[in-house]
């Protein structure tokens, strides 16, 4: 069988001055999840919830693929990101896999990503 095609990873960073994530280096973070986990790529974004990250989102989603969000709540996610989403035609509940990783440290965050890509099927060694 053929293996799934690896799902987008971005990181919102809150514009890097947001306290939720002083306990992490988001350095070793994004490092860490694009070099060791099996996603297509890993990104760091200062604000998607801007005008700028809408533009961001809507020119570089695929149909098709899974975006796994790491950043604020998930019920945050749902609202903030639901208009590009349409607008590619993604579906956010199903399309969207919004992890909240403030307030932990790189360790954490990292493994709360490994889990929820195994828990989505991906084959994390
Ligand atoms: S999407 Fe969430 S984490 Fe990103 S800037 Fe907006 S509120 Fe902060």
């Amino acid at each position: 069988m053929a293996e799934k095609p690896k799902p987008a990873f971005l990181f919102c960073v809150c514009t890097g001055k947001c306290p939720g994530f002083e306990k992490m280096d988001i350095w070793d973070f994004i490092n860490r999840v694009r070099l060791e986990l099996p996603v297509a790529y890993g990104i760091i974004h200062p604000q998607l919830c801007e005008e700028d990250g809408d533009r961001y989102l809507e020119s570089t989603l695929e149909k098709g693929s899974k975006v796994f969000i790491a950043g604020c709540a998930p019920a945050m996610q749902y609202k903030l990101f639901r208009d590009s989403f349409e607008k590619r035609e993604l579906d956010i509940m199903s399309d969207l896999i919004p992890l909240d990783v403030r307030d932990m440290t790189t360790d954490d965050a990292f493994d709360k990503v490994a889990n929820a890509l195994k828990e989505h099927g991906y084959n994390v060694l």
